[in-house]
């Protein structure tokens, strides 16, 4: 392979995204995926929620980048024709002491700039009359967008613009030399090796393993992974006009909460459920034996559906920097020159809202790389 002065390691919609905006500053981008094509781990198996912003603390990248790269999805999407829809979400109490929490929620939104209603029992039994509710949040600008829409398009602007890219392509050694980054694909006989000025790592569930291959202790750095397994199950079509909107219970600890959501094509799926896997093995089967603790999470939410209602649908690994039971991490997003590797950037633990944030994230990395903008 040629040398190039930018190599980005992961077509998920992150690589994609930093790709898209950087191939028009560095002359033959290579843009490698060791899949078959792009996009298919976690932002091929996720929600497909374009995300409001509430949850993240003020001042965090998941916080701030949320909030602009929400903005600017809308706009990407009405640009490009990319399927979307501004349905709103509802943020719903179900108990009393449940509207502290939720009060916490409003002013921790409204820090982070999101636009946020509180909604009483009577206007949430008006707009959303399936739903249990002593109080909620009502999201206006939350919404819904076709994951590979989005990805279809970045990759093809990303092309339009001159990038080069190549899939079943995993890099397996990164080494920094005189000339720049020494990047390796493939392994034994059939390895290549070229040379890139720089080179952004936004591999995903393997972004871990590519930072220890550019020599960095990713124990030590704060940058070890953790897979997190959420399961969705489908409703039968003929209670999926019971919501009108994304409908979310107040937030736990560990994740968002198994939520109601619509999709474009009109299904209405709840999900996911959070279950660390061991080691890196990926599996996507959803057991039909959650049928029942799901049923209880939804009835939740929506009394009316019962357990026969719920079909095992789909599943997504989420690449996470907590352990099970740890608080939040926020995004790695780190030019590592203090590392004494510059030149790299890692992109590590893009977890939920990775999809809603992936233009934020690439204008991130374009000016930590000195791009203009
Ligand atoms: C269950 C679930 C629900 C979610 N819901 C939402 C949501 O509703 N809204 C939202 O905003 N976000 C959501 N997210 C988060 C969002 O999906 C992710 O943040 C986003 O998809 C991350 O994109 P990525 O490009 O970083 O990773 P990926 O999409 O995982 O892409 C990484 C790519 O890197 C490649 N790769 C890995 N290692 C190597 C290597 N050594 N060499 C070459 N290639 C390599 C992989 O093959 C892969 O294609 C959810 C995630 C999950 C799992």
């Amino acid at each position: 392979m040629a040398d190039t002065p930018l190599t980005v390691i992961g077509a998920g919609v992150v690589g994609l995204a930093v790709a898209a905006r950087l191939a028009p500053h560095a002359r033959d981008l290579v843009l490698l995926d060791r899949r078959e094509r792009h996009g298919t781990e976690q932002s091929a198996r996720n929600s497909e929620v374009i995300h409001g912003g509430m949850y993240y603390p003020p001042g965090s990248w998941k916080a701030r980048l949320c909030v602009e790269g929400n903005r600017q999805l809308y706009e990407f999407c009405a640009r490009h024709d990319v399927p979307h829809r501004r349905i709103g979400k509802v943020i719903t109490a179900v108990e009393d002491d449940e509207l502290g929490p939720l009060e916490a929620l409003l002013a921790r939104g409204l820090a982070n700039g999101v636009e946020l209603r509180f909604l009483g029992p009577a206007e949430m039994a008006r707009l959303e009359p399936h739903v249990r509710s002593v109080g909620a949040l009502l999201s206006p600008n939350t919404g819904i967008v076709s994951a590979h829409g989005l990805m279809d398009a970045l990759l093809a602007q990303a092309r339009a613009a001159g990038a080069v890219t190549r899939f079943r392509s995993e890099v397996t050694a990164l080494e920094r030399t005189s000339a720049g980054w020494r990047v390796t694909v493939g392994r034994g006989a059939t390895a290549e090796s070229f040379t890139s000025e720089a080179v952004v790592n936004a591999a995903g569930l393997g972004s871990d393993e590519v930072a220890a291959r550019a020599g960095i202790d990713v124990d030590a750095a704060g940058y070890r992974l953790h897979c997190c397994k959420g399961d969705y199950f489908a409703v039968v079509p003929r209670k999926a006009g019971l919501v009108q909107r994304l409908v979310y219970p107040v937030p736990g600890q560990v994740s968002l909460g198994v939520h109601a959501i619509v999709g474009l094509d009109g299904r209405l799926r709840f999900g996911p459920d959070v279950e660390y896997l061991e080691g890196r093995a990926l599996r996507y089967d959803v057991d039909a034996g959650k049928r029942a603790t799901f049923g209880e999470a939804v009835r939740r939410l929506v009394p009316a559906i019962a357990d026969e209602d719920l079909t095992p649908d789909t599943a997504g690994i989420r690449a996470k920097l907590q352990r099970a039971g740890e608080p939040m991490r926020d995004f790695v997003i780190a030019e590592e020159s203090a590392r004494g590797l510059p030149g790299l950037v890692n992109l590590v633990g893009i977890e939920s809202p990775g999809l809603t944030a992936c233009l934020a994230i690439a204008d991130e990395v374009a000016r930590l790389l000195d791009v203009p903008s």
